[in-house]
């Protein structure tokens, strides 16, 4: 494990969801192959990981940088 904090890897948010559902629970985080949906952008995508929420915050600042909305 490289990190520890999950992002939308299209705009960082950490509003992200799995798209598959198990018996109604969450399924683990450690599922990176998972296909997650984001809150914020509604695409769907890979986890990304995070070693600090700085990153995270960074990466999604960057995100909005190069698509505003
Ligand atoms: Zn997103």
């Amino acid at each position: 494990m490289h990190g520890k904090i999950a992002g939308c890897s299209f705009c960082g948010s950490p509003r992200i969801y799995p798209k598959n559902w198990v018996g109604g629970f969450l399924v683990t985080i450690n599922a990176e192959r998972q296909v997650y949906c984001c809150r914020d952008c509604d695409r769907e995508g890979i986890l990304l990981l995070f070693r600090t929420e700085e990153e995270r915050v960074k990466f999604a600042a960057e995100c909005a940088q190069e698509n505003p909305r």
